[in-house]
């Protein structure tokens, strides 16, 4: 049989937008001393909207960068190929085929259309392979940049930006009121990282984190002692949630993410996961 109290926090967390699929979870949940967000979709709404996009090139126009990226990304259901593929709607571009289309995880996506070789990647993607980021595409704002390649030269850049979510703040503030650290893991550029996380006032942040490596991060935080929750909403978050003593996965996230958390925040709100640790604390406290 269900203990009453605990039956009766199952009841209030689900009033409370919070889904438990794993009730030992939930009685963990008063032990938590680090919290791990995912940036993109987590703290942020992870609705991207394009704010620029320029040719580096004599040979292509904006519109032709635009139009090559928009291929490639109608081939992925990354938050950013989203926002790319409303803005060349918007635009009413044509759009080519993309053939080989191949994803190049955690850095970007590549495809060969009308006979060249295109690939869309990340700053760090750009570093690697030696190439100096252009000045125009660094930015005051906090903005999302990827370059476009065309037959592996740097020859135009997008950038995009989303918003954090309005709940983040507060929800950072009442963890930490409860001793609770509060740290970003990111796949995005550092820059954004840092802006984020100190807007919002977290302990820190790791940034350009790949995806295997998400899972990396939170076993080095649990080797230093840290009893660690994870909330993600990706796909490539699923090996870090698993890894994480708690794992919670936003409600309008992927399905993976939600089949790998104990925890869902059905209505998308990190402010939930304070009143996940206050619930936690005060059911286990009644029983004992
Ligand atoms: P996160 O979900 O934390 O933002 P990802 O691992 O999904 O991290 O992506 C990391 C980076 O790789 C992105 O910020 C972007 O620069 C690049 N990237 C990944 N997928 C795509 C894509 N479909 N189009 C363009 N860039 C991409
Ligand atoms: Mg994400």
């Amino acid at each position: 049989a269900i203990p009453l109290v605990v039956a009766i926090s199952t009841a209030v967390s689900a009033k409370n937008g919070l889904l438990i699929r794993n009730r030992t979870a939930f009685e963990n949940s008063r032990k938590i001393t680090t919290l791990v967000f995912d940036k993109t979709g987590t703290l942020t709404t992870g609705e991207f909207g394009v704010t620029r996009y320029e040719s580096l090139s004599d040979q292509f126009s904006r519109g032709y960068i635009l139009s090559v990226a928009t291929a490639l990304e109608q081939n992925s259901e990354h938050p950013i190929a989203v926002g790319i593929i409303r803005k060349a709607k918007e635009l009413s571009l044509s759009i080519p085929q993309a053939q080989a289309f191949n994803a190049i995880t955690g850095k970007g996506i590549e495809a060969m259309v009308e006979g060249k070789s295109i690939k869309v990647v990340s700053p760090g993607y750009l570093r690697e392979i030696n190439v100096p980021i252009p000045e125009k595409a660094s930015s005051q704002i906090i903005e999302t940049v990827v370059f476009v390649l065309i037959d592996d030269k740097l020859s135009g850049f997008i950038a995009l930006a989303d918003q954090v979510r309005p709940q983040s703040k507060e929800a950072i503030k009442t963890l930490q009121a409860n001793g609770v650290k509060t740290i970003m893991l990111t796949g995005d550029n550092a820059t954004v990282a840092k802006s984020v996380s100190e807007e919002l006032g977290m302990e820190g942040f790791f940034a350009e984190v790949l995806p295997h490596q998400k899972l990396d991060k939170i076993k080095e935080l649990q080797q230093k002692g840290e009893f660690v929750a994870m909330a993600g909403d990706g796909v490539n978050d699923a090996p870090a949630l698993a890894q994480a003593d708690i794992g919670i996965a936003v409600g309008s996230g992927t399905d993976i993410a939600a089949e790998t958390a104990d925890i869902i925040l059905v209505n998308s709100d990190p402010k939930d996961i304070a009143s996940l640790i206050l619930f936690g604390k005060a059911t286990y406290k009644k029983m004992i």
